[in-house]
């Protein structure tokens, strides 16, 4: 067969490698074996796969192959942070960050090759949304980043935010895949409590997460809690604007009893009124949640620019005040580029 026409094999389930195996005579539990190398063992060639005999190894690689993708460029920032440029088998190039604290080692990882949202403030909404990323593709991006937490800081990855680029739940199926991978004892065994999932909000697949049962945290690209003024910024809020948001989040908080957290930039003259705080502080009692303020990370000299410190203590004061607990994060990794929403493939589109 010739290469282009190959499937991958990470695309069967170990069902449909155990068929497979059954309809070139050799036994079925093979496919157990396969599946371990090819998940938790992550092997990027069949040679790798050493229980199994030197034929059948060749018969997997007559019949597959196994799409990997290469960490094709690191930059480490100085504060820590590593940005990898990713390249996937087709020769698209998606982003992902390791963010290390003191306590913790994240990996910040893409779900789609570029975005298909419009969100003025984000680097990656420049980039047409190219296609969605493979279930594959999202778990190799956490295995190279656990490699990199053990090779660099010699301690093991902790988190896992899908907060690089792409909308995670436009790309549900396979986010929900590689979620499986990365949680399952056959794949990574994270548990789903140190996994965060960042939306811009989309309520019926906010609904149907909560209906299926997962396990993960759910984090809301919020930024205004004031319609007309989250649709300038965001046009998602257009068509799903912040009644049907909050209905959504009603039902996942009643089904999961889980907190929400809000990401939240304040910009100068644009969020930074008592308005827009008083907003928030009333968007936050519909279910219990918590607020992260993020800094602005520019991506041009446009209208976006961060707010005054006394602006950000503003939002502090009166979230504290009504017992809503708020955290303002620091930028990790701006020097190269690697903080939320500068993800662009700038080292690709200057090569
Ligand atoms: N599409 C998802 C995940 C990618 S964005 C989402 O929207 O949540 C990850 C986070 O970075 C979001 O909270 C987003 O609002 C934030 N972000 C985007 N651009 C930013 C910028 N220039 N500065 C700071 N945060 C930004």
């Amino acid at each position: 067969m010739a290469e282009a026409t190959k499937k991958d094999i990470r695309q069967l389930s170990v069902e449909q490698i155990g068929e497979y195996f059954e309809s070139i005579g050799e036994k079925k539990f093979r496919a157990k074996q396969v599946d371990e190398w090819l998940w938790k063992k992550s092997a990027k060639d069949f040679d790798q796969m050493t229980n199994l005999s030197l034929s059948t190894r060749e018969q997997l690689k007559k019949d597959f192959v196994i799409n990997h993708i290469a960490v094709d460029d690191m930059q480490r920032s100085n504060d820590g942070t590593i940005k990898n440029a990713v390249k996937l088998f087709d020769g698209m190039t998606v982003e992902s960050v390791l963010i290390p604290t003191d306590k913790r080692i994240t990996a910040c990882i893409s779900s789609q090759v570029g975005c298909s949202l419009d969100c003025h403030f984000c680097a990656t909404a420049r980039l047409k949304r190219m296609r969605n990323l493979n279930p594959d593709e999202i778990y190799d991006q956490v295995v190279a980043i656990k490699e990199q937490g053990d090779q660099f800081f010699g301690r093991p990855l902790t988190n896992i935010v899908f907060m690089g680029m792409g909308e995670p739940l436009l790309n549900y199926n396979n986010v929900i895949a590689a979620i499986d991978k990365i949680t399952g004892d056959k794949g990574l065994g994270m548990s789903a409590k140190r996994i965060t999932l960042s939306t811009v909000g989309i309520p019926k697949m906010i609904k149907k997460m909560a209906d299926d049962g997962v396990k993960f945290n759910l984090a809301i690209s919020l930024h205004s809690a004031i319609d007309e003024k989250r649709s300038q910024f965001m046009p998602i809020n257009q068509s799903s604007p912040l009644d049907d948001l909050a209905d959504a989040l009603k039902h996942w908080y009643n089904i999961t009893k889980r907190k929400v957290t809000y990401e939240y930039v304040v910009w100068k003259g644009l969020n930074d009124k008592k308005e827009d705080v008083e907003a928030l502080v009333k968007f936050c009692k519909i279910i219990p949640s918590k607020v992260n303020l993020i800094e602005y990370n520019p991506i041009d000299d446009g209208e976006f620019q961060q707010a005054a410190p006394e602006a950000i203590g503003l939002y502090v004061k009166v979230l504290e005040e009504n017992d809503i607990s708020v955290t303002v994060r620091r930028s990790r990794g701006k020097d190269i580029d690697a903080a939320c929403g500068q993800l662009a493939n700038k080292s690709e589109a200057t090569n």
